[in-house]
């Protein structure tokens, strides 16, 4: 699988993958709630949540699992919203963010 990042749809810039945290009103810590890709220029986010069903028993093997697939799926949303053609000039133009 590749994890190349198209670039943001909105405005151009630079697309990174990362860990989405949210702050937690049971925990001092940071809950980890999945996988995301985020524009380093305007910000626009993708989510994609992790549910673990083994969250009272740890079992490392599937969490590290459940994150990978996570991550594959929200690389794939972020590269499938867009839609290329080919310009005149043979620059890549948006056609369309779905
Ligand atoms: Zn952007």
């Amino acid at each position: 699988m590749s994890e190349e990042l198209e670039a943001c749809p909105l405005c151009g810039g630079k697309a990174e993958c990362g860990k989405f945290y949210e702050l937690s009103q049971y925990s001092a810590d940071p809950e980890y709630l999945g996988e995301s890709v985020v524009c380093l220029s305007c910000g626009l986010r993708l989510i994609e949540y992790v549910e673990y069903p083994v969250r009272k028993s740890p079992d490392y093997d599937e969490e590290a699992r459940l994150r990978d697939k996570a991550k594959s799926l929200v690389i794939k949303r972020w590269n499938t919203r867009i839609r290329k053609t080919v310009g005149e000039d043979g620059s890549n133009e948006v056609e369309e963010v779905v």
